[in-house]
């Protein structure tokens, strides 16, 4: 069935008033034709009466047809009836539509049931067609005064049409009130009705919005009917959804931020062969510019066929597959790459994670050059003071004239074993993970005049000039006192060390919110393609002549850690054969600019 709510609630409603009127106009108008009856009932008697009383009787009793008609035709005519008068024996003595000599023509009217009711119980009253008048007929009888047991009958006909017009008007007018009941009963139904169906309308109308997506749309809750409850219900639905598909969103966002910030590679692989997700970290191992689109085909985006060879191996597995894997290009690198299945075994859709192994790789190569380093640093002052000592244990001792250069050789290389140690103990204090500089506030040109102060000597054994510029007023950084002195001091010690002749100058200032140390020297210099790597742990560029100077190769090294843990920095500027620039560079804490 097709239409509207309000359209079927209105057919539904017509058609249930439609029946009760019916059934109430055909009840009043039975209920009308009944009071027609008795009214005309009412009225056939009472005129019966008057004509009873102005019967001739002695006509009666002599059975005068000739009067008794006549007189039955004169009340006929006053009373706008038929008058009929049943004798005894049911013969008529007279009637006022039938004439006189007609009469004994008429068939017997003893079995008339309105004369039986009459002669029975003093009234008598039938509806029947007269085929003598070929009309619906009321007849109404009584019994007349007699002698005889059985009473001759005076009876009235009236025809049915008489108050024909008087009923139909009534009728008419019931119809009418009928029609308009039904009109107005309509028209409020189609009112409410239309009401009813708008309200719902715009329930429907929200719900529907609600379900395309629009959470905000709200279904009126007013008045607090069934239809309003109904719109509360459905707001509070939206409501509740809306609140879960933010928090849903919420949770979506929060792991697509840790993905795209994870270092590691994460590609969801459909069961289609199509990328779902794929962060930043899956395009930096690879080289990627981009990570490949959601919905591009995995394959022709990576182009490896190491990953679809790891990818189709891992189809077969139930739980993760992990294997290390190398890509050639356009990078090389090397990565453990782990793939689960996410459906179990078979063609469901695959997640990948790589985590890269190349930084790995290079802290255990660092680490294992570290070693190396390490024991062959310590490896030729313990041979040599094992050497010295061996010397002197088998008779060196005697030997007047050599034994004190063995036991200085001892001396010595005792000396460098031990420098070698500090300064891997201070590194080693340096790196530890979350070690700070102190925040105690350091005066950078008192700390460096200092510095300056105590190689004097060292310089003048040399005949080098070392010269201070000072800045002429504090340099306040905030940090570690003892570890920018120990920086201070290896790059003052290094330019006095490896600077034959010239001068060593020391210039403390503040620039930009920076402040520096500027150690100038007209030493030897440093070859251009070795500068990069001079901060390196054991890297020198004269291996021969830094031993003989008694250097460690780790000078510098501190020297980069103090200045990054103070979140600044070392630099070097060097000219082969015209000297080095080494600069050290702190940043000022707001407080301390002021
Ligand atoms: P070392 O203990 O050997 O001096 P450093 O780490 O202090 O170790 O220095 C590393 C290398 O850098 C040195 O071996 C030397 O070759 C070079 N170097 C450092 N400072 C200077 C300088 N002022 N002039 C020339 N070369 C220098």
């Amino acid at each position: 069935m097709r239409g509207s709510f309000a359209q079927r609630l209105f057919g539904g409603f017509l058609l249930v008033l439609a029946a009760g009127l019916a059934v109430l106009g055909w009840q009043a108008h039975r209920f009308e034709t009944r009071l027609f009856e008795a009214r005309e009932r009412a009225w056939a008697f009472r005129e019966l009466s008057l004509a009873a009383a102005a019967l001739p009787t002695s006509a009666l009793q002599r059975h005068d047809s000739r009067e008794l008609d006549a007189w039955c035709n004169r009340m006929g005519a006053a009373a706008g009836a038929r008058i009929t008068l049943v004798d005894s024996d049911g013969r008529l003595l007279g009637d006022s539509d039938v004439s006189l000599d007609s009469l004994t023509l008429v068939e017997n009217h003893n079995d008339r049931p309105e004369v039986t009711q009459a002669r029975a119980y003093g009234q008598g009253w039938a509806r029947r067609h007269s085929h003598t008048l070929g009309l619906d007929l009321w007849y109404g009888a009584v019994p007349l005064p007699s002698e005889r047991a059985t009473k001759p009958v005076l009876r009235m006909a009236v025809p049915q049409a008489r108050l024909a017009n008087e009923e139909r008007e009534q009728q008419r007018l019931l119809l009418f009130s009928l029609v308009v009941a039904f009109l107005t009963a309509a028209a409020l139904a189609l009112l409410s009705a239309r009401v009813l169906g708008g309200r719902l309308r715009r329930a429907l109308d929200a719900a529907r919005r609600m379900g395309q997506g629009e959470l905000d749309a709200r279904a009126p809750e007013q008045p607090d009917d069934e239809v309003g409850r109904l719109g509360r219900s459905l707001n509070q639905m939206a409501a509740r959804l809306e609140e879960r598909l933010r928090e849903l969103a919420e949770g979506r966002d929060q792991r697509e931020r840790i993905l795209a910030h994870m270092v590691d590679g994460v590609v969801l692989v459909g069961a289609d062969g199509r990328v779902v997700h794929a962060n930043r970290g899956f395009a930096a191992i690879l080289g990627l510019a981009q990570p490949p689109a959601p919905g591009s085909r995995f394959l022709e985006e990576v182009r490896q066929p190491v990953l679809a060879g790891l990818l189709e191996r891992a189809r077969g597995h139930a739980d993760a597959l992990t294997e290390e894997i190398t890509f050639f290009s356009p990078v090389q690198r090397t990565v453990e790459a782990a793939v689960v299945n996410l459906g179990g075994a078979g063609t469901g859709a695959q997640l990948l994670v790589m985590h890269d192994l190349s930084r790995v790789k290079l802290l255990e190569r660092v680490r294992q050059e570290f070693v190396a380093n390490v024991s062959h640093e310590l490896k030729t002052p313990l041979t040599l003071i094992r050497g010295s000592a061996e010397t002197l244990l088998d008779g060196g001792l005697e030997d007047e004239a050599h034994r004190r250069a063995f036991v200085e050789k001892i001396e010595r290389h005792s000396e460098r074993l031990q420098r070698i140690v500090e300064d891997l103990l201070e590194l080693a204090r340096l790196e530890q993970p979350g070690v700070r500089a102190g925040e105690e506030s350091v005066d950078l040109a008192e700390l460096a005049r200092g510095v300056v102060q105590s190689f004097r000597d060292a310089a003048a054994s040399r005949s080098l000039a070392l010269e201070w510029h000072d800045p002429g007023g504090p340099v306040a950084v905030s940090g570690d006192v003892d570890m920018l002195e120990r920086a201070i001091a290896n790059l003052v010690d290094n330019a006095v060390k490896y600077t034959q002749q010239g001068s060593v100058s020391v210039r403390v200032g503040r620039e930009a919110g920076v402040a520096f140390c500027e150690i100038r020297d007209t030493g030897p210099g440093i070859p251009a393609e070795h500068l990069s790597r001079i901060f390196e742990r054991f890297y020198r560029v004269d291996q021969g002549r830094s031993r003989e100077l008694g250097g460690t190769g780790l000078g510098l090294s501190i020297v980069r850690h103090v200045a990054e843990l103070h979140g600044g920095s070392v630099r070097v500027e060097s000219e082969l054969g015209r000297g080095s620039v080494f600069r050290v560079e702190i940043p000022v804490a707001a407080a301390l600019t002021s």
